[in-house]
């Protein structure tokens, strides 16, 4: 496993669960910073399926019912939803004590972490993957999944394709002492004519937030949504991602997958990434215990893994375009799309 982000941790859990040797390398110490704060009421179930909910245990003083959105015109709240048990709730969360929450999980259930340990090239042997190559040594393994985020190290390093289906999209993201205007328990997501700016209260002082422009360009490194009145200026530096949507063609193949970011990105909007990190990670667990007691049908899995991911990702970047289409100056951006 390269990354121990919650796509390789959700890959280990699932992996250990079902009998598997893990090894996850992470190149950094933990926790590290990753922005994401907000997660969806999905997660929950989820977690609970795999037996590892205690991780969310600390945060139920941080839950939101919905969200407060301008992207109609005036500022209106929107709830999550509700169903016969209640009205759903998300969670705000430090994302980098998240993170190192559920990777202890998937120690404790007997995978190997190496720490920091980076993967440096794929060993290939007779035509098949064999292994890694890593700052510690050469490490041998049946399969090789990459979750090692949005630079597509594996689809790099096997010349997988990345199909990107937006033009270039820039996020850049901060932490804010929380201002007069103050975010409360619910996030704000503000549009403008240049873009949006997603404003989430990490605690009672402080907001995590997100701007996105709609022309591909970046916002000023000084930015900070005091701009829209909701804070009193920036802690430390802000930082930027490139959030282009795409996806890598063949996610999965015989000795290797790519799950979470290192298979697929949307920009934040689609407030999916860590679900789907987690999702992708207990799917491709599955296929890969799965796999391993087969001798025949490997590329039947292989495919149904890759079209399921597929399938998520056109209907999430569906939604987003149908979302984006509402707001009149991102026509011409659209249509490039
Ligand atoms: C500005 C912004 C805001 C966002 N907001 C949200 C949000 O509100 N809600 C949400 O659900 N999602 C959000 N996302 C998306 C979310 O952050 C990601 O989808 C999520 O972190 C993906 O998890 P991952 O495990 O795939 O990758 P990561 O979390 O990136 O983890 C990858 C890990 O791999 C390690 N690694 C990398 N290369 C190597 C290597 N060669 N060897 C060993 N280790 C390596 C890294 O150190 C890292 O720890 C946001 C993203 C951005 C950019």
């Amino acid at each position: 496993m390269i990354g121990g982000g919650p796509a390789g941790a959700a890959t280990a859990i699932a992996c250990r669960r079902l009998g598997l040797h893990v090894i996850i390398l992470e190149a950094l110490e933990f926790p590290r910073a990753r922005p994401g704060e907000s997660l969806p009421p999905a997660v929950e179930p989820l977690l609970q399926h795999w037996g590892v909910e205690s991780v969310l245990r600390e945060y139920s003083w941080s839950r939101y019912e919905g969200i407060w959105s301008s992207w109609d015109g005036s500022m209106g709240f929107q709830r999550l939803g509700s169903d016969e048990r209640g009205q759903w709730r998300g969670w705000h969360l430090p994302r980098g004590e998240f993170d190192m929450r559920l990777l202890e999980q998937a120690c404790f259930l007997g995978a190997v972490l190496l720490q920091p340990c980076r993967a440096l090239s794929v060993a290939i042997r007779e035509g098949k993957i064999v292994g890694l190559q890593t700052s510690e040594g050469a490490i041998e393994a049946k399969f090789v999944v990459d979750a090692s985020g949005g630079r597509h190290w594996l689809a790099g390093k096997l010349g997988l394709g990345v199909k990107k289906v937006s033009p270039l999209l820039l996020a850049r993201f901060g932490y804010s002492k929380i201002g007069s205007l103050s975010v409360k328990a619910n996030p704000v997501l503000q549009t403008d004519d240049m873009g949006w700016t997603w404003m989430t209260p990490i605690d009672k002082d402080r907001l995590a937030w997100t701007r996105m422009r709609f022309d591909g360009t970046l916002e000023a490194a000084g930015w900070s949504p005091g701009e829209c009145g909701y804070d009193e200026g920036n802690e430390g530096n802000s930082l930027s991602a490139d959030v282009t949507w795409r996806c890598v063609e063949r996610s999965m193949g015989p000795g290797y997958c790519c799950v979470g970011d290192a298979a697929v990105v949307l920009d934040p909007l689609s407030s999916h990434g860590v679900l789907r990190a987690l999702m992708s990670g207990f799917m491709a667990g599955q296929t890969i215990a799965k796999g391993g007691v087969r001798r025949a049908g490997k590329e039947k899995l292989f495919s149904e893994y890759r079209n399921w991911l597929s399938e998520w990702f056109q209907r999430d970047s569906f939604e987003l375009k149908t979302l984006y289409r509402r707001l009149p100056n991102v026509a011409s951006w659209l249509a490039s799309a």
